[in-house]
């Protein structure tokens, strides 16, 4: 319920849109498909990714012998759940060798933060023992903001000094790790995308450190992105993507926003799967993503 509420924006903008759309023309036309492709245009879902959904809710309809278009909600939905749900959402931290790793990157403001706060927190929900990494040593209020997130979790930060060595504060949380037996290990990286090759060569050295400690490591690199950027984020996913092999996405901000349609364009032009979404500022306000409640939550 709290996550279809947190559509609620996104719905106005893609689902009623199309809600009426449905209305006013009774027949599937040509002129029906062209305005639906524009709604999802409008709303964010990007332009190859609005496309396709079209072409296959077409292609479906013709298959299925429906011309009206009051039927073709079921399709839209189908469509749209088929494109998010290929990928594989769940988070690789069972691992043989202990801790999994995850590192987590992504620009200033994005949320990465608050984000790795709430994935600490469900990890312990679940029982699991869990340490952070303060790696983003580029701001003095990166590090003091985590601690903050750690303490109220209750959660262990590894942290160094302003300006240190990322690379040396990971070595450090990693050899925490092992010897606390933690089973998760979650990795903060710097944001500051104003040097984007410094920043990618960092995230680049820590990642190196991480493998050559741990083998099987990263087993998952998060890249946090805010969906109220809308196409922005997705141009930014690709920056990310090359540089550093992201593994899944995590969108935050999807509560308050109308440009929840990137979920689609992400998915579908990047590859990489939402994992998980971000609906409000508590910890416990991060989901699975989960495709089939994403389309329903959005046409109903
Ligand atoms: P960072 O610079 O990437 O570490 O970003 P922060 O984690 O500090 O988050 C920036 C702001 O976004 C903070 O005010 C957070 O409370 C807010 N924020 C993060 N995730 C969400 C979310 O899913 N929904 C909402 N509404 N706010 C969020």
């Amino acid at each position: 319920e709290r996550f279809k509420q947190s559509l609620s924006k996104t719905r106005a903008n893609i689902g009623d849109k199309i809600v009426n759309l449905v209305k006013t023309n009774k027949k599937l036309d040509d002129d029906f498909y062209e305005e639906l492709e524009e709604i999802l245009i409008q709303a964010d879902v990007g332009v190859e990714t609005s496309l396709e959904l079209v072409e296959n809710i077409r292609k479906s309809a013709r298959k299925n012998k429906i011309t009206d278009s009051e039927k073709v909600m079921d399709l839209i939905k189908e469509e749209t759940a088929r494109i998010l749900g290929v990928y594989d959402t769940s988070l690789r931290v069972e691992t043989d060798e202990k801790p999994a790793v995850i590192l987590v990157v992504g620009v200033n403001g994005a949320g990465k933060t608050t984000s790795i706060a709430k994935l600490a927190y469900r990890f312990k929900q679940e029982n699991k023992k869990v340490l952070l990494a303060a790696g983003d040593t580029f701001r003095a209020a990166a590090i003091d903001q985590l601690q903050i997130w750690a303490d109220r979790v209750g959660v262990e930060l590894i942290k160094h000094q302003e300006g240190a060595d990322p690379g040396a504060v990971v070595f450090d949380a990693i050899n925490a790790a092992k010897a606390r037996k933690a089973d998760i290990l979650i990795i903060d990286t710097a944001g500051r995308l104003q040097n984007k090759t410094n920043l990618m060569k960092e995230i680049s050295k820590v990642r190196n450190i991480i493998e050559r400690e741990i083998p099987s490591a990263p087993h998952e690199v998060l890249l946090v992105i805010d969906a109220t950027t809308g196409q922005n984020a997705v141009s930014q996913a690709k920056i990310f993507k090359e540089a550093t092999g992201v593994t899944g996405i995590i969108l935050t901000k999807l509560d308050g926003t109308a440009k929840g349609g990137i979920v689609l364009s992400i998915a579908k032009e990047l590859n990489i799967p939402v994992k998980l979404v971000g609906i409000g500022e508590g910890m416990e306000d991060l989901r699975t993503f989960d495709p089939v409640l994403f389309a329903e939550a959005l046409l109903e």
